[in-house]
């Protein structure tokens, strides 16, 4: 702090007009006076200098640092490499699909790209280049897109760095301050080099563009466009970034290019768990409708145990951060459900439910009467009626009694690390089962008010079949069964034979959408909610990107009190900045 001060006095000469405007935008509402009682005045008053918002902004960086430090967020990557396509432009050649738990408690991804603290830089080229030849395998380990969830972790600051006040820029409904940051000339390899975007009023970096300064030779440092949310009092959470190489332009050489998303959530999942488990307790013991005057009879119990397991499943995907808590889309996913149902007459002893899996893989499963979509999967569906295909077949399963997972109402199957889920959870039918469902879910979608609109449903299997061999990491399931095998589509096959003929040049038909595009998972507690985004003219046949990764642009918004509690543990509000600089 003392360090800040003195710098202050010594830049304020070339203090920049600019920054009384942003003085006065430094809200007093923002400030907690709780917080403000512990903090020294120098933190509290407003910046009235460029300078000062810079140590501000500094700050505010270290204080992210330190509030993530004891998180340990999902993390996901998805990657395309691309190929030219002479009509469509760069198309998806092949995938990589990647997710991991980053710990960010000493350093990103310490347990296994740090261990060579000798030499820095070298672990920072091993931290981008092993994440990306490591091949994404798919297990829980961390990876190499996350490293740009910060500028730099643990050198951000006037030593290292040249801030140079760029502009002032709406992102959304937040004003920023853009600055151009350069490393200076002996700060070492692999110094942030770009710009960020910083909100006005408590100086929190809420985005970061650019790449990493002094590769060495034979290594590369990618492009990354950061993104952080203000999803709680106080604090920007780094929840997407976008990743893009590659050129193809005529007579460029690097023809080898590949775009990435990749999406940070279940910030809060351990610290709400006391929480949620105290709910738990006082909701059973109140209500226990289960009719006490006699057992179950044999087929009661059979139920009973169904819902067990299921309950167990469930709850157990819920604490890993694979499965979105209930809420609104489960509503939507319900109401097709019930469509199907109603009019075919179908009458279960208990209500389906549906959840939706925090991952972009497209792949469904049941457990019990639940079923469970991903959120890819949902994002790339055209409409309704492709939707309702989708369920039909996971209902169909519900239907015919192709009950799996039971062996989960054991609880001793449900004590396993979250990152082992996939090893230790399974919802995979066999064919025969397979081929029944969907000949059933047929049935049913004929009966249903989505008869007359399966066009949509058998030209998103049709665009599917296109693209299948080239996306087989989107198409790999990792609980159920997967809906193509070696390229080709397996699930729900012959929707498509009744279908139009796939057409690029008609713009109005639009087979499949990009990834993204419908549902939005808050990275800080993984609800998920309808993003209500205006649709866009479609002007060419580049322009439909079935399947395809694209950047992210969030319309950034300012945390607003009152719809949400602020969240337990250490994080308080805005100016509550850790005493320990540098
Ligand atoms: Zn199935």
């Amino acid at each position: 702090m003392r360090t800040s001060k003195w710098m202050v006095l010594i830049v304020a000469v070339t203090a920049v007009l600019t920054m009384t405007a942003a003085a006065q935008q430094t809200s007093s509402a923002s400030q907690n006076p709780q917080a403000a009682a512990n903090q020294p005045a120098a933190t509290q008053a407003a910046p009235t200098t460029m300078d000062q918002v810079v140590d501000r902004v500094i700050e505010r960086e270290k204080g992210l640092v330190k509030m993530l430090a004891p998180r340990t967020p999902l993390v996901e990557t998805y990657l395309q490499n691309l190929q030219q396509d002479p009509q469509l432009g760069p198309i998806p050649q092949n995938d990589r699909y990647f997710l991991g738990r980053m710990d960010l408690s000493e350093s990103i991804d310490r347990s296994d790209f740090l261990k060579a603290e000798k030499d820095k830089d070298e672990s920072m080229e091993r931290r981008l280049m092993g994440g990306f030849t490591k091949a994404f395998k798919f297990q829980y380990t961390p990876l190499g897109f996350s490293w740009m969830i910060f500028a730099d972790r643990d050198d951000f600051d006037r030593q290292h760095y040249e801030f140079r006040y760029a502009r002032r820029e709406f992102m959304g409904d937040v004003r920023c301050l853009v600055f151009d940051i350069t490393p200076k000339k002996d700060a070492g390899h692999g110094r942030f080099l770009g710009r960020i975007w910083v909100e006005d009023q408590d100086f929190n970096i809420v985005r970061l563009n650019g790449t990493y300064s002094h590769a060495r030779r034979n290594t590369y440092y990618f492009h990354m466009d950061s993104w952080r949310l203000n999803l709680i009092p106080g604090y920007w959470v780094p929840a997407y970034i976008y990743s893009e190489e590659g050129d193809f332009t005529a007579g460029a050489k690097n023809k080898i290019a590949f775009k990435a998303q990749t999406r940070i959530w279940g910030y809060n999942l351990k610290t709400t768990m006391g929480n949620d488990e105290l709910t738990q307790i006082r909701v059973d013991s109140v209500k226990d409708d289960t009719p006490a005057a006699q057992d179950a009879s044999p087929l009661a119990a059979e139920r009973e145990w169904q819902q067990q397991a299921e309950d167990n499943v469930v709850e157990r995907l819920e604490r890993a951060g694979l499965l979105a808590p209930e809420g609104d889309v489960d509503k939507v996913l319900q109401t097709v459900v019930n469509n199907i149902e109603i009019t075919n007459n179908i009458d279960l002893p208990r209500p389906v439910r549906t959840r939706v899996l925090t991952t972009s893989p497209l792949e469904t499963f049941s457990v019990g009467n639940t079923i469970v979509i991903s959120r890819g999967f949902i994002d790339v569906l055209p409409d309704e009626a492709s939707l309702a295909m989708v369920l039909s077949h996971e209902l169909a399963h519900i239907v015919l009694g192709h009950n799996l997972g039971s062996q989960y109402a054991f609880n001793d199957r449900m004590l396993f690390s979250d990152e082992s889920t996939f090893a230790n959870l399974g919802f995979k039918h066999i064919p025969e089962e397979e081929v029944a469902a969907d000949k059933k879910a047929m049935d049913m979608l004929k009966g249903s008010p989505y008869a007359q609109k399966l066009d949509s449903a058998g030209l998103f299997v049709k665009i599917l079949q296109v693209r299948a061999g080239q996306i087989s990491s989107l198409l790999q399931a990792h609980l159920g069964n997967s809906i193509a095998d070696n390229g080709t589509v397996t699930r729900m096959a012959q929707v498509a034979t009744s279908a139009p003929a796939l057409d690029w040049n008609k713009l109005d038909q639009i087979a499949a959408l990009p990834l993204g595009g419908r549902v939005k998972l808050n990275a800080w507690d993984d609800k998920v909610e309808i993003v209500k985004a205006q649709p866009v003219a479609i002007t060419s046949a580049r322009d439909k990107m079935p399947f395809e990764v694209t950047p992210f642009f969030p319309r950034l918004t300012r945390f607003s009190t009152g719809v949400a509690a602020p969240p337990t543990g250490q994080t308080t509000t805005a100016n509550a900045v850790p005493a320990n600089t540098n």
